[in-house]
Parts: C-alpha cells; structure tokens; sequence
C-alpha cells in the first residue's frame, strides 16, 4: 500500500518563500507509486491553507487565504504515515512543529525537538559542539534586554572579538538580519537590526584572512553518512541574502577541491557534530576553511536545509550516487524507521 504523506511547507519565518520552493521540487520527486502526498502550506501568518490555497501558493510563491491556525489542525495529521515539515527557520525548523507532530504522535522526517531546537540556536550550537571538541570560531551571546539597558557591556563584548566580526540573530537562516561590522561604529545599526528579528543575538569573530565556505551533507538515524563535501563560491563579501537567492551569484563545486585529509576532516567533524546535536534523518553541516593555516571552523548545521533540485544538500548526495527522488525517499523510509 502507499504511504500517505503530509508536506508542509512555507511557514512563519523569513524563510517561507525558499520553503515553498522546496517543496515544489519534493512534491514532484515523490515517487507516486509509493506514496499518496498531499501538501498543506502554512501562511506566514500561522494558517493552515485550504488544498485551493495551498495549490495557489506553491504555484505562485505567495501565500494567500486564511485557515485554523496550525496549533489547531495537529490532529489532522494523524491520517498520514508520516509527515515533511519542509520548513526553513523559527516555528518550522526549530523544534515547535516538531513538538507538535510528537504529541499527535506522527512519525516525520529529520531532526526531533532537541536536535531541531538545539541546532536551530547558533548560540545553543556553539556550546553543545564546544564541549563535544569541534572547532568554531569565538563568540559571544547578547540577549536584546542586555542591548536596551547595558549596551556598554554588550559593546564591551564586541571589543574583545575585535573588528570585523559578524552579528546574528540566534534563532533564524538565510543570512536574514546577518550584518558584517567593520568597525565599532557599525555595531549599534547591526545589533539593532538583528534584535529587531531575535532575543537572543550572537556575535562572532571573523578569521584573519577570508574564509573558504565548504558544506557537507548528513544523511541517517544512528548510523548516519556523510556526502562529498562541497564548496560555494560567490563574489560578495559574505554569502547574504541576495547573493544566496539571486540567480548566478554564488557557484557550487562538488566535490569541492580540498586536499583529501581537509575534505576527511570535514566529514568527520560533521558526523561528529549530527551526533553531539542528536540530529536525525538529515542534515547540511556547514564550515569555513582557512586555506592560509589549514583551520576549519565549523559555522552551523541546518536541520532542514535548502531543498530544490539545485540546492547543495540535494547535489551533495547526488554527488554519492543518490538521485533527487531516491534521496527524498529514503528521507521518508528514514522517518519511519525503527529508532
Ligand atoms: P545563516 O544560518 O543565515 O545561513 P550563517 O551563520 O551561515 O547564517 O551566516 C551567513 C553567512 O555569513 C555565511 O555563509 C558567511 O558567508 C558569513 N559569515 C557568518 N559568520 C561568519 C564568520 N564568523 N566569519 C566569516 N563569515 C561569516
Ligand atoms: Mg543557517
Ligand atoms: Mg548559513
């Protein structure tokens, strides 16, 4: 019999739009045969869309129409074997939908609520890899009450990383609210925009020379796999938002051109680090390589990372031999199995 499966796509953050994307791309790659998929897109406003609706946003990119807020739809999952919250970011990602499909007690793909929230916080990441002995760069926390009425010590904070250094919102992807700060009188618009966007704001040093951006993708339960490691290239001074989402502007190589005791360690830490977050099903870990001094520094891992058919994640394991539609697959199967 066919597996019935629940998409759900779009969601409350900034990402939405790239989740809709996604989908489109999951939807068709579904082998047919083997599952029944219906989609249901979630409005950035919290809706759950009616099938029209949902059919009317995963065509255009934009979702329209009301619905029951999702809180109150969790129980309709329960028809479904299991469900592909192919959502990007807070209230998606970070372990709230996750927490949601756990009580109604639906099996889903990827990471559950600790390793959906955990790593979803750069901050929370940071510490959890720190004393599993992965390697990051230095950094600090500020949280946005701190910044309202001590924003001499969160300055101070900032002084001891040095300039230039990067300011993000904990909680968020796509390089949404990401501001790079050259000096210390850029501080004050960045942490504002980022606090504007989050509670909790990390700050983070930068490498001494330019870092290379290298990705390693993470498939499996507890016994999990690592892709080719792959690297992005772009002209921009950091991977924003635009250069991530503008056609033409950044460049992947896969596998990337690393000596093959870089591209080991990579892989290594990555599963190292799906392991330390309790990560399941899939995962895109990320790092920058300094060629200069040979260091990698591991950046974040993405729980449900960029899902069209030409995103990274997808390439890497089609890199290993593992079609589009097989991948999707065995996300599915992996969803479903035994743990
Ligand atoms: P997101 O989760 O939004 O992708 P990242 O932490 O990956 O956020 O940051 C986005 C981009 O900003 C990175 O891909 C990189 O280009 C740049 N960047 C972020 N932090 C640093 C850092 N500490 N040093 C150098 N570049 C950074
Ligand atoms: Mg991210
Ligand atoms: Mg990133």
């Amino acid at each position: 019999v066919k597996k019935r499966i629940l998409l759900l796509a779009g969601g409350q953050s900034g990402e939405h739009e790239v989740s809709l994307r996604s989908a489109r791309s999951v939807l068709s790659a579904l082998p047919r045969d083997q599952f029944d998929v219906t989609p249901v897109v979630i409005s950035p406003q919290g809706r759950w869309l009616a099938p029209g609706d949902t059919q009317r946003a995963l065509e255009s990119g934009e979702a329209q129409g009301g619905g029951d807020l999702v809180l109150h739809r969790a129980a309709t999952a329960e028809g479904y074997d299991a469900v592909f919250p192919l959502l990007h970011g807070p209230m998606g990602e970070d372990g709230t939908i996750q927490g949601l499909l756990t009580l109604a007690g639906i099996p889903f793909v990827g990471s559950g609520v600790l390793g959906s929230a955990v790593s979803m916080d750069k901050v929370m990441t940071k510490q959890v890899l720190a004393s599993a002995g992965v390697p990051q760069v230095a950094w600090r926390l500020a949280v946005r009450r701190e910044w309202q009425t001590r924003p001499e010590e969160v300055r101070a904070r900032a002084g001891e990383l040095g300039y230039p250094l990067f300011v993000k919102p904990a909680n968020l992807g796509s390089s949404v609210g990401i501001s790079k700060v050259n000096h210390a009188g850029e501080l004050e618009r960045a942490l504002d925009l980022a606090f504007d966007l989050d509670r909790r704001v990390i700050l983070e040093a930068m490498t001494a020379h330019k870092p290379r951006e290298v990705e390693v993708g993470i498939l499996g339960n507890d016994a999990p796999i690592a892709s080719p490691v792959g690297e992005l290239r772009f002209d921009a001074d950091f991977y924003d938002y635009e250069t991530k989402y503008t056609e033409g502007r950044a460049t992947m190589h896969i596998p990337a051109p690393l000596p093959p005791e870089v591209a080991e360690r990579v892989r290594t830490l990555a599963l190292a680090a799906f392991r330390a977050l309790d990560c399941a099903g899939l995962a895109r870990v990320d790092f920058f390589y300094v060629e200069q001094t040979g260091e990698l520094f591991l950046n974040e891992v993405n729980t449900m990372p960029g899902f069209t058919t030409t995103s990274m994640y997808p390439k890497l394991f089609e890199a290993a031999g593992l079609s589009y539609s097989e991948l999707v697959t065995r996300l599915v199967e992996l969803a479903l199995e035994e743990r």
